[in-house]
């Protein structure tokens, strides 16, 4: 397989892993948004609490989800910085011992020892700290961490999936709001489960009935809810 080959399915794995979690994002905005309008218009609420309620839902989640994203991928990067810092370290106190680390890489993946020691060598010369970075600790430009590009994706992700049942609920007459959010969330997970598989390159039916079966069950417990505890 040639090199440009390699490279170009690398970038569509990375691009479907980021899809994946833009699915999954948009998931939990549906179903929890959607479920909780099915809750408070289930109890007989006015349309507007409806609405205030769906839309909290949605601001909530999507500030929620842009923290924990937020935290997570920080900490990520705290110790992607902590890797490089004692790699520059390394670097400067045991140039010897780095190139030969280096070089054992290189051995491993296949080189001899005398091509591996010239690649490490060469490599190390015109930029050291690169080479390591890339080749012993696995860190690119493209895979470092960036936390507040994922915190705004992952709000992003949530507030789409979240802003269809909200709109579904401002758009139906009050009585009917509990079905037609119901409705429409599950086929908004449905798509959403399909889309999914796709991403995941897995089969689409099953994930797509899971989500679905999941959807309706969140519904039917939601609506439950607000039937029982509803005046
Ligand atoms: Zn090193």
């Amino acid at each position: 397989m040639s090199r440009l080959h390699l490279q170009a399915e690398r970038h569509a794995v990375e691009k479907l892993g980021w899809l994946r979690a833009a699915v999954l994002g948009a998931n939990d905005g549906t179903l929890s948004t959607g479920s909780l309008i099915v809750g408070v218009a289930s109890s007989h609420a006015t349309r507007d609490s409806i609405f205030i309620a769906g839309l909290s839902a949605l601001v909530a989640g999507a500030l929620s989800m842009a923290a924990g994203e937020y935290v997570s991928v920080s900490s990520q990067a705290d110790s992607e910085r902590a890797d490089i810092d004692r790699e520059k370290h390394e670097l400067m106190t045991d140039w010897d011992g780095e190139v030969a680390e280096l070089a054992g890489i290189y051995r491993e993946r296949g080189l001899d020892a005398d091509l591996a020691q010239k690649v490490a060598l060469v490599l190390m010369k015109h930029d050291a700290l690169g080479a390591h970075a890339r080749d012993e600790l696995g860190l690119s430009e493209m895979t470092a961490a960036r936390p507040l590009q994922a915190a705004f994706a992952s709000a992003t992700a949530f507030s789409s999936g979240a802003l269809l049942p909200v709109l579904a609920a401002v758009l139906t007459p009050a009585a009917w709001v509990s079905w037609s959010v119901s409705v429409i969330s599950v086929i908004a997970l449905a798509i959403l489960g399909v889309v999914g598989a796709v991403a995941g390159g897995a089969p689409l039916l099953r994930p797509a009935l899971r989500v679905t079966f999941w959807g309706v069950i969140a519904m039917l417990v939601t609506s439950g809810i607000g039937h029982l505890f509803g005046v």
